[in-house]
């Protein structure tokens, strides 16, 4: 009532005055001709994947820049670091989990989001082709091609089996939300199977008879964390049973935990050996069957134990094909105009690279036992160029610099024998950079949060190639290259105590570690709504334990 009475040359200075301020909102903000032409100028960017990596791109890409288009076979981002959590119930799978659309649903700007797996991209033809199990298309196979201007690759990586015989068909793997729930599940199956009648002591041993394989971050976590859940938990409800639990963990090095200090190493070993998880280190495994794990050990030879439940934890290769997926220091996939890869398929990658070039080189060295020639080296780095032909040119000014260094310190020089220290400096220049790599959320958050920044100043940057005029003088107007930020790492040890490790080689072990890992990974969480599910399950199990129906 009250607008239709309104004059209508009120009503006609509202609307003016709405228009005329969002257009100079638009001008302003140099989002004029986005805003105006819909979808038509903008540029597509299309993501595949909504892991660490693709959702931390997602939650910095600015969607009025850029029509963003999301191809992933899961509609939400997963908080991997509390998957071993969610094994023994200590937190619940929802509440680890966010969906991508609530990620982008505040912000302005076109987004697009399609639950399919990406199967083949034609770089060509700037054209990615994909397929969906959730529904079927007009052909009925669920088969779309969506294409791109650029396209950022961040599929992850898959478990690694080693071609271990029966590790596929007998082992769970700790990857997906999914795969924590099943584990969940026969933990406590295996548990209401040791309890049934009419069984032998050997078989209730058996059954309760849990292997983890692979002494890494994961593994030691979740090897704690079931050791908690079965002890705090369980026991009590499982008195008769207790008795036959046994917990191992198989590692093929000398030590658990080889990536941390050596004093939480020492640290985590004593305290599993004191609670009784049995730890076999530099035993391999070598084929696993529905009954049994065979290993071998230099000592021992090849030794089989029956099992209840078991796990493979660590190590991830490529998804899908063995091509690498190599890419410079701007994240560019080399021979790939305008596509990206970050996360852990491009870190698997990058690591792969480097591991193979300081194989090629420490086989060099082995042939003639330190006495490596200029005429050896050079035919080295050909054959390490030849292998990755789209990488020369960044390899030769990254990595093989400290080389080409060595052989033009030796031109001109009477003997033709290298300098075997500064060979050795160059080496390690390159084993320090498969260190500085590690697939981790860290890595896979930062390289997704750089990209997206460099993506929101693109225009700017295409515009005034020169850059402002305070940089200038230094030449064309570029984004830095991607660095690393190491910010410390955590192995949770059970019994409320965490190791941690900062920067600045600040070790710690405790209870106080504890806190300090609550807190980190409380504020860690992508929103609010996760955040006080997480704390809300913590709160829940310090009151009421753990839940141990097999729900
Ligand atoms: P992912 O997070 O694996 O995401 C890959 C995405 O790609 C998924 O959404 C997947 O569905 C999608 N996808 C796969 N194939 C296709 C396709 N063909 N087409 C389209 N989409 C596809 N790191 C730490 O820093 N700290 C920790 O404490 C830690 N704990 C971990 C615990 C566990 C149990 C695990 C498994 C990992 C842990 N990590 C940890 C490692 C960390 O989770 C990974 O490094 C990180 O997830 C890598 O991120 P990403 O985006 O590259 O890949």
């Amino acid at each position: 009532e009250a607008v239709r009475r309104t004059p209508r040359w009120q009503k006609r200075l509202v609307v003016l005055t709405v228009g005329v301020g969002t257009l100079t909102y638009a001008v302003q903000d140099n989002r004029v001709l986005q805003i105006c032409d819909g979808t038509g100028n903008k540029k597509k960017v299309v993501i595949l994947g909504t892991g660490w990596a693709g959702a931390s791109f997602l939650r910095n890409i600015d969607t009025s820049l850029y029509d963003v288009h999301v191809v992933s076979p899961r509609n939400y981002f997963t908080f991997t670091p509390l998957l071993p959590s969610v094994t023994c119930g200590t937190v619940e799978a929802r509440s680890i989990v966010e969906p991508v659309r609530n990620i982008v649903r505040k912000r302005n700007g076109a987004f697009r989001f399609w639950e399919a797996e990406c199967f083949k991209i034609d770089p060509t033809n700037k054209k990615i082709h994909c397929r969906s199990d959730v529904g079927t298309n007009i052909n009925g196979n669920g088969e779309f091609s969506v294409d791109y201007d650029y396209l950022i690759v961040s599929v992850g990586a898959r478990p690694n089996t080693f071609n271990t015989p029966g590790v596929t068909e007998n082992c769970h793997f700790l990857k997906e939300v999914e795969d924590a729930q099943k584990i969940r599940k026969s933990v406590l199956k295996c548990f209401e199977r040791a309890s049934l009648p009419n069984l032998s002591e050997e078989e209730r041993k058996k059954n309760l008879h849990f292997v983890v394989i692979g002494g890494g971050p994961t593994g030691v976590e979740f090897a704690a964390e079931l050791h908690d859940f079965v002890n705090g938990d369980l026991a009590k409800l499982y008195p008769d049973v207790k008795k036959y639990v046994n917990i191992s963990v198989i590692e093929a090095g000398g030590h658990i935990l080889t990536m941390f200090d050596k004093r939480i190493t020492k640290f985590a070993e004593e305290k599993f050996k004191r609670e009784g998880i049995d730890l076999k280190t530099n035993f391999k495994v070598v084929k696993v069957s529905d009954k049994d794990i065979t290993m071998t050990n230099s000592d021992t030879g090849e030794v089989s134990v029956p099992y209840g439940c078991n796990l493979k934890l660590e190590e991830f290769i490529l998804q899908g094909s063995r091509r690498v997926l190599a890419t410079d220091e701007w994240l560019r996939v080399q021979g790939c105009e305008d596509v990206y890869a970050i996360g852990d398929c491009a870190t698997i990658a990058q690591r792969k690279v480097m591991e193979d070039v300081a194989a090629i080189f420490r086989v060099a060295d082995k042939d003639n036992s330190g006495t490596l020639t200029v005429e050896k080296i050079k035919h080295v780095l050909g054959d390490i160029y030849e292998r990755y032909p789209q990488m020369k040119l960044y390899l030769k000014s990254n990595q093989m610099k400290g080389f080409h260094d060595l052989l033009k310190n030796s031109e001109g020089k009477e003997s033709k024998e290298l300098n075997i220290e500064e060979f050795k400096k160059a080496l390690a220049q390159v084993d320090s950079q498969v260190k500085m790599l590690p697939a981790t959320a860290q890595v896979a958050s930062q390289q997704g949060d750089y990209l997206a920044r460099c993506f929101n100043r693109m225009q700017t940057c295409e515009q005034n190639p020169e850059g402002p005029i305070r940089i200038r003088g230094e030449g064309r107007h570029r984004f830095k290259p991607f660095r690393y930020r190491h910010l410390g790492q955590f192995a949770p040890l059970g019994g409320e105590q965490t190791a941690a490790q900062l920067p600045g080689d600040w070790v710690h072990v405790g209870h106080s570690t504890q806190w300090l890992w609550y807190s980190v990974y409380a504020s860690k969480q992508f929103s609010w709504r996760t955040r006080m599910l997480v704390v809300s399950d913590w709160g829940k199990r310090f009151i009421f334990g753990r839940d141990s129906s097999s729900l």
